[in-house]
């Protein structure tokens, strides 16, 4: 019997899981299991209650426009407790279209604004301008590598986004673009840190091509659950995989 469990919840992962963002859950799978902690996973997905007492790390994947409204139409059901989660440090982990419905809204490729939950200050516009011009690049497509400004660590992924998010009050981004478009293309910025909230527009899964980020949440998921353990130690004994 393992002693140590996080109970992880797959926000609408039947749903929004583009190029296996399931993988994430498996990376801290990984991780967790050798260094004895169990993982419970359970999908949270259009008419389920969302209980935010009942989480240790919850992920919200991408998906493309069309899941994306309506994943929309069932979030406010859930808003309020997504919010108490996550001013509660709740440790998430948002790409792509979860990130941007965690905004305040998103603007489809056709031009339709669907409305965001808003717990975070972000939104996303769409890849034309005022006059509907397409701006350059426009589908934002291509492997991507960014530098994390607090730790120096380099994350590496695969973007591949129409919308442009743009970071609002109190939010910083994951890292600093050096190769590829993130956000937006525009300010060189790269997802979001906000509490224990981390946004990304990385596929691929970040957690496994990352192994350094996954342990991170892991730790900090862990710290906010069992106090009295020095977790980052017990992870640091552990090698980290990059794929
Ligand atoms: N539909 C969104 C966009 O293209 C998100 C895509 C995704 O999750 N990969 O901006």
């Amino acid at each position: 019997m393992t002693e140590y469990q996080l109970n992880v919840a797959h926000l609408y992962g039947n749903l929004m899981n583009t190029y296996g963002d399931y993988g994430n859950i498996i990376a801290l799978t990984y991780y967790a299991k050798q260094i004895g902690v169990a993982v419970d996973y359970q999908l949270v997905s259009l008419g389920d209650e969302f209980d935010d007492q009942a989480f240790d790390f919850v992920l919200f994947g991408g998906g493309q426009d069309y899941e994306e409204t309506i994943v929309a139409e069932d979030l406010p059901a859930k808003a309020t407790a997504i919010k108490h989660y996550i001013e509660n440090d709740g440790p998430l982990l948002a790409v792509c279209g979860g990130f941007q419905l965690l905004g305040h809204y998103m603007v489809m490729a056709d031009g339709t604004r669907v409305d965001g939950i808003g717990v975070m200050d972000h939104y996303t516009t769409n890849m034309y301008d005022d006059q509907l011009t397409v701006l350059s690049g426009k589908r934002l497509t291509g492997n991507i590598v960014i530098e994390n400004n607090d730790t120096g660590e380099k994350y590496h992924g695969f973007e591949n986004h129409q919308g442009r998010t743009f970071l609002g009050e109190g939010e910083r981004a994951l890292g600093t673009v050096i190769s590829g478009n993130g956000n937006n293309g525009m300010d060189k910025t790269e997802g979001v840190i906000y509490r224990n909230v981390y946004g990304s527009y990385f596929h691929g899964p970040i957690f496994t091509r990352n192994g350094n980020l996954a342990k991170r949440v892991l730790a900090t998921a862990l710290q906010r659950k069992y106090p009295d353990v020095d977790w980052q130690a017990r992870l640091d004994a552990v090698p980290t995989e990059s794929f």
